[in-house]
């Protein structure tokens, strides 16, 4: 048996984070994770521009976009700037650039699965027990820890994408809300591939048609869907809380990503912080959790709002978009 102050479950852009300011404060941290390697993950990797100030290098990104188009009611919109507002990224990329910012000190096991948590400890695939002070779910959206904590959830996005071998150069998204309900559909171009895919959320009842609606989308856009790998992950939105005794949840475990749109890098890296200075410094009030649960709120107030009233107008869609969606954190 081995014993961490802080072990955290999870090398998602939320634990590594986390990891990341509990190694500078000199905590004994062990970071596990079920895969090989650190960083692959379903994922668009859109990052809007607010990421940069929490400190990512923009040469890391695949594409960077001073423009982009919004399709809405068969309108199409450009919302440009001079400022850079959208960026794409790898998630391999992504996962290994923060993983090389952890100070030394920290464990990582990677390829090792948690079967099992208990009160203050928990228990690997190979029945090797390991046991903590502190633990941190950073599991993602069908974490394990939640499960632990008895949180259900019920508000999830379901997504689909296929990621095609071509370059495109405009970065799109499709707003139906005829055929997907309250979600839509992107095209995020990367460096040697473009990500096609469609987010809703699941109590809206287009699930069933979705793979169809997709494919009937795929095609207008001129895309065959058998040219890429069909993926889907669910995008768990439902917050009920972070800090549960010597348990924290982090990004989507947590519920943090925008039931919007999906969005969660910015907040799993945000709040993997947060819980980790909360772990350094019990009295630390956690004030960026706060902010993304108030913009979480706006934003999913907005919801179905947004695409009949806001997108109808191009005035309010560029405002939208430049003043608000993608000012900063
Ligand atoms: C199709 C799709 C498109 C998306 N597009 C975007 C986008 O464009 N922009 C954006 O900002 N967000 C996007 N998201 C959301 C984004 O991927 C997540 O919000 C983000 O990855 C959350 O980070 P995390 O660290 O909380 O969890 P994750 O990145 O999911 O990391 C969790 C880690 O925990 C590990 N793990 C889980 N269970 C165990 C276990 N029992 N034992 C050990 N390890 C375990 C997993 O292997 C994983 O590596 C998208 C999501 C999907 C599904």
């Amino acid at each position: 048996m081995s014993k961490y102050e802080v072990v955290i479950i999870g090398g998602g852009p939320a634990g590594l984070s986390a990891a990341q300011v509990l190694a500078r404060g000199g905590k004994r941290v062990l970071l596990i994770e079920k895969n090989q390697r650190i960083g692959p993950k379903i994922c668009a990797g859109g990052l809007t521009s607010q990421i940069f100030s929490l400190g990512l290098p923009i040469e890391l990104t695949d594409r960077q976009f001073f423009s982009f188009n919004v399709h809405c009611f068969n309108k199409l919109i450009e919302i440009k700037d001079k400022r850079l507002l959208l960026a794409t990224i790898n998630r391999s990329r992504l996962g290994q650039w923060m993983l090389g910012q952890i100070p030394g000190g920290v464990e990582i096991f990677t390829d090792s699965n948690v079967t099992e948590i208990r009160e203050t400890s928990l228990l690997l695939d190979n029945d090797r027990e390991i046991l903590f002070d502190y633990l941190i779910g950073a599991d993602g959206s069908l974490s394990l820890v939640r499960k632990y904590l008895n949180l259900p959830i019920k508000k999830i996005l379901i997504t689909l994408q296929c990621n095609i071998a071509k370059k495109f150069e405009t970065l799109q998204i499709f707003f139906n809300p005829n055929t997907i309900g309250p979600g839509y559909f992107w095209i995020f171009p990367h460096k040697d591939y473009t990500s096609f895919g469609v987010v809703t959320d699941s109590r809206a009842g287009r699930v069933k048609n979705l793979l169809e609606n997709f494919k009937i989308w795929l095609e207008k856009n001129g895309i065959n869907f058998n040219e890429g790998n069909l993926q889907s992950h669910p995008i768990n939105f439902d917050f009920k809380g972070f800090h549960f005794g010597n348990v924290f949840l982090a990004g989507d475990a947590a519920g943090l990503a925008s039931g919007l749109t999906g969005e969660g890098i910015s907040q799993a890296i945000l709040s993997g912080r947060e819980i980790a200075q909360k772990i350094l410094d019990p009295s630390y009030d956690t004030p960026l959790i706060k902010k993304i649960l108030r913009r979480k709120t706006i934003e999913e107030t907005l919801g179905m709002a947004l695409i009949f009233k806001v997108l109808k107008s191009k005035k309010l869609t560029d405002f939208f978009f430049k003043k608000w969606f993608l000012k900063s954190w």
